[in-house]
């Protein structure tokens, strides 16, 4: 049979690096020799502790984690997290507020969902469109706040912070749900750093929590017991069933970017890959749009629209329809911005996002008017 090699460009769940995916199968059926699959592993069984302490050392390693954070493994997904890090930070001062720059649907998101618990200052005035991050000079910081929370990548509309927001009299928390590990990052410059692994490290169904130890133990009285950051640390993520599974395959993600040079290299590639794209948007006299301003344009995540400012309709589908034959798929734009959308996650090869520029090259020769 002569199958297309499909190129899975989604924003997420995204690739799983084809490696992992046999490795996974090899030992679906029987954990090395044990008998049993680890989807039927009891999460206190020593088996399991091992994955679970493997897992979180190799992440250790890889971001250098100093001795005095936490590595918690959660379920219920980033959103979750919009939850917990009020329930959990917003008691470390009297005037329960916290700080939110908002820069895309999924700061919006979580600034909405703190408002249930204390009050929200976003820092910045309303954007107009998520299309740039404010300037930082114009920020308008409370004193009283708890924690300042920012989204490092916005999935849905491409902008990403190339720098850590330089705060001073509160803690930073952060989403980096989606450029989680794409690159180095200094652990000590944040409070707490959250991440969902169906991007970057793995499939849904966990979420990465790291926090400093001393803003532990102010949970407001509501806080749902699992979400409770002290208390699942304090039973090394097992308080109750964690997601067994998904924490294995984040093991095995995480092998095979230290296998493939760490975080640094991981790194390169991806200022490779979305090289490619975002010159070839550049050199296309306006055929391919990108709304984002340059100097925040996400390396994960590429929006744009293609004909014009507002898109072709008829265009765009018949990129997508064109790419689609070719095997590239998931590229159709977040429903609420629409156009096209490339998602650019670490186990997207450079290969595969030439394979995309090529074609992008041809169709804008073919249809540009
Ligand atoms: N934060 C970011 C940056 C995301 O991209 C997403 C989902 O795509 C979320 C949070 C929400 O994650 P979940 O769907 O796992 O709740």
């Amino acid at each position: 049979e002569n199958k297309t090699e499909t190129v899975n460009f989604g924003a997420g769940p995204a690739k799983v690096p084809h490696s992992v995916l046999l490795e996974a199968q090899k030992e679906l059926l029987d954990y090395k020799g044990l008998g049993i699959s680890v989807l039927e592993m009891s999460h206190r069984s020593a088996d399991f502790t091992k994955i679970l302490n493997s897992t979180e050392n190799l992440l250790r390693e890889l971001l250098y984690i100093p001795e005095n954070y936490k590595v918690i493994f959660l379920q219920g997904g980033g959103s979750a997290q919009f939850s917990a890090v009020p329930l959990n930070l917003l008691g470390l001062k009297e005037e329960r507020c916290a700080d939110y720059i908002v820069t895309g649907a999924w700061s919006a998101k979580a600034a909405k969902e703190a408002e249930k618990y204390g009050k929200v200052n976003i820092v910045h005035p309303k954007l107009d469109s998520y299309t740039k991050i404010p300037d930082p000079n114009t920020w308008k910081l409370s004193p009283g706040a708890s924690y300042v929370y920012y989204c490092s990548n916005e999935t849905v509309n491409g902008v990403e912070f190339d720098f850590i927001p330089d705060i001073k009299e509160a803690v930073l928390a952060c989403d980096m749900s989606s450029n989680f590990l794409s690159k180095p990052v200094d652990v000590s410059k944040f409070g707490l750093i959250f991440a969902g692994a169906q991007k970057n490290i793995g499939c849904a169904g966990v979420t990465v929590v790291i926090v400093r130890e001393d803003l532990l133990g102010v949970a407001l009285k509501e806080c749902p017991v699992v979400l409770d950051y002290k208390i699942q640390s304090g039973n090394n993520s097992i308080y109750n069933t964690p997601p067994c599974f998904s924490i294995y395959i984040m093991g095995l993600v995480l092998e095979w970017i230290k296998n493939n040079g760490s975080a640094e290299a991981m790194e390169k590639l991806n200022i490779t890959k979305s090289k490619l794209i975002y010159d070839l948007i550049n050199e296309s006299n306006g055929f391919y749009v990108c709304p984002v301003e340059v100097k925040s344009r996400s390396r994960m995540n590429i929006p744009f629209r293609i004909g014009n400012n507002n898109g072709d309709a008829a265009l765009e589908k018949t990129f997508l329809d064109e790419a689609a034959k070719l095997g590239m798929i998931s590229l159709k734009g977040h429903r609420s911005v629409g156009g096209i959308r490339v998602s650019l996650y670490n186990a997207i090869t450079v290969e595969e996002a030439r394979k995309l520029a090529e074609f992008m090259k041809v169709f804008m020769k073919t249809h540009q008017s």
